[in-house]
């Protein structure tokens, strides 16, 4: 049991570097999405929809 939080622990580690940005209408570190938006590739809040590419 130890042993598998510890690993999940890990891999959300290496999972919030790559992704992980701060949201300025959450004002915290979110996890973010993909979207097209006018044939552009932008990043958004997952958790609030707000595009964090301008
Ligand atoms: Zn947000």
């Amino acid at each position: 049991m130890i042993q598998t939080s510890l690993h999940v622990r890990k891999n959300d580690l290496m999972h919030a570097s790559n992704v992980l940005l701060v949201c300025p209408k959450c004002n915290k570190g979110v996890r973010v999405g993909k979207k097209i938006i006018k044939d552009k590739k932008a990043r958004v809040c997952k958790k609030c929809n707000e595009v964090l590419d301008k």
